[in-house]
This record gives C-alpha cells, sequence and structure tokens, in this order.
C-alpha cells in the first residue's frame, strides 16, 4: 500500500500541497483528477523524493519515504513516469530504456528479461531500438516512457499526464498498455486531465485542487458526480 497523510509541500513561501492524503492499495489504479497547476506534479515528485514534504508521512508498504533520496524511493520499488516524458532524444530507444534498470539493477539476465517483457508490450520499440528517441512519434515516445519505468520493475509506477498532447486513436493506446500493467499487478497511481479515458480504467479517484484533496471516491461514484462531469469530463 501507497499512503500519503497529511501531506504539506511549499515551494519557498507557496504553499503547493495542503494536508493530503491519499492511498493506493497494492494493485490499485487510481487517478488523481486535477487542472493544471492544481498539484498533482507535486504530488508524484514528493513521492519520488524530487520534493520534501514540509509535514505529513509518505509510506509505501512497511516505509517511509520522506527524506529519502529519489534514487532510494525507486529500490522500495515506486517508480516515477515524470509529465513531458524525459527522454534523452539523441539517444537510442535502447538506450533510454535501460537507463531505467541502471539506478537499483545488477542482475543482466533479469534485465535482460524484463527488456524481453516490455518489447513484447511495445513491439514497436523493439523495431525501432537502435532508432534516436527523439525521432519517434508522441505516442511512441511515451511507451518508451513506460518501458523505461517498467525496467525498473515498479511496485508501484506514478504516471504523470501520459496522455498529454497524444491523438485520440493513441490515448486509447496508452491507456490500454496501463490497463495490461495493472492487471499484471503493479499498483499505478495516474495522475490525468483527460479525466474521461483514465477513469474507464480507474478504480478509485481522488479530485485535487489548488493543492488540496476536494474529493475522493470510487470510478463510478465520481463519473456520476456533477460537479465532476462539469469540471472535468465536459458532459
Ligand atoms: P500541471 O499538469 O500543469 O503540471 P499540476 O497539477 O501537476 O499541474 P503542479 O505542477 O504540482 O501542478 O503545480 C502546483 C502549483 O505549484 C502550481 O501553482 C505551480 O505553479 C506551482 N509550482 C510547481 N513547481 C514549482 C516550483 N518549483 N516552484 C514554485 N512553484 C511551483
Amino acid at each position: 500500500m501507497l499512503q500519503l497523510e497529511n501531506v504539506s509541500l511549499n515551494y519557498g513561501s507557496f504553499r503547493a500541497l495542503d494536508k493530503v492524503s491519499l492511498h493506493a492499495k497494492q494493485g490499485e489504479l487510481v487517478v488523481l483528477l486535477g487542472a493544471n497547476g492544481a498539484g498533482k506534479s507535486s504530488i508524484f515528485g514528493t513521492i519520488s523524493g524530487l520534493h520534501k514534504a514540509a509535514n505529513g508521512r509518505i509510506r509505501f508498504g512497511d516505509q517511509d519515504l520522506v527524506g529519502q533520496k529519489p534514487s532510494r524511493v525507486v529500490q522500495h520499488g515506486v517508480l516515477h513516469c515524470p509529465e513531458g516524458r524525459k527522454l534523452f532524444p539523441g539517444m537510442s530507444v535502447l538506450k533510454n530504456l535501460m537507463l531505467g534498470a541502471y539506478v537499483h539493477r545488477r542482475d543482466r539476465k533479469g534485465i535482460q528479461r524484463t527488456l524481453e517483457e516490455v518489447f513484447a508490450m511495445f513491439p514497436i520499440l523493439f523495431d525501432k531500438k537502435d532508432d534516436a528517441a527523439g525521432s519517434l512519434s508522441g505516442g511512441q515516445q511515451q511507451m518508451v516512457a513506460i518501458g523505461r519505468a517498467l525496467m525498473g520493475r515498479p511496485q508501484a509506477l506514478l504516471l504523470d499526464e501520459p496522455s498529454l498532447g497524444l491523438a485520440p486513436l493513441v490515448v486509447k493506446q496508452v491507456f490500454e498498455v496501463i490497463q495490461k500493467i495493472n492487471r499484471a499487478g503493479t499498483t499505478v497511481l495516474l495522475a490525468e486531465q483527460n479525466a474521461y479515458a483514465a477513469l474507464q480504467i480507474a478504480s478509485r479517484a481522488y479530485v485535487i485542487e489548488s493543492g488540496r484533496i476536494v474529493m475522493e471516491g470510487s470510478r463510478d461514484e465520481l463519473m456520476n458526480n456533477d460537479a465532476v462531469r462539469r469540471a472535468y469530463i465536459g458532459a
């Protein structure tokens, strides 16, 4: 279980997160809905050790993650797939993928096996493994970013806006892959503005506004909530 309890985060005098509490049980797919600037990336950065919470607790299994370096958080099995993908565009697809294993894995055979699993999930990446990552389409680059996170063998995967800037058909493919990863047992926390597609594959969701969780519920509760529909689904 990944659990945040009353987590606050300040950027200087600006309070970006205010007593955020949320959790994802093992194997759950939980969605974070929120407009631009609501604080979704700040939550992920705080979990993954990029930002240090001013208050509160972040637990993953029996580990307390607050104050741990990003490399330690990765070692505990929590992998962050950031908004904007953050690939190395001039490096090959294969090298970008291998970076996901570099921080904490030394088991060459295991790494090779995971690479084969990633190629099985994204056959197009096998075809393009020697191409520069920057030469791929947006959707393919998103697949590299997700594949790189999978190379770290995550127990929990934090996906920040994976559908950003992608064509609708590609968005559908990306969400299918996320669902598949989750069904294989990985806990997923998914931040999205594409609320409809995200809720389709979620079990539960939270709504964040100005750094505060303002609503939480099951997929069906949020799908049928008028305020959520108006603000995030547009129907
Ligand atoms: P987006 O999808 O646009 O990234 P978000 O929900 O992920 O939105 P955050 O990126 O977490 O939102 O930003 C939350 C708030 O914190 C915003 O008001 C943003 O301007 C501010 N913020 C984010 N990073 C910093 C920073 N390094 N320094 C100061 N303010 C920041």
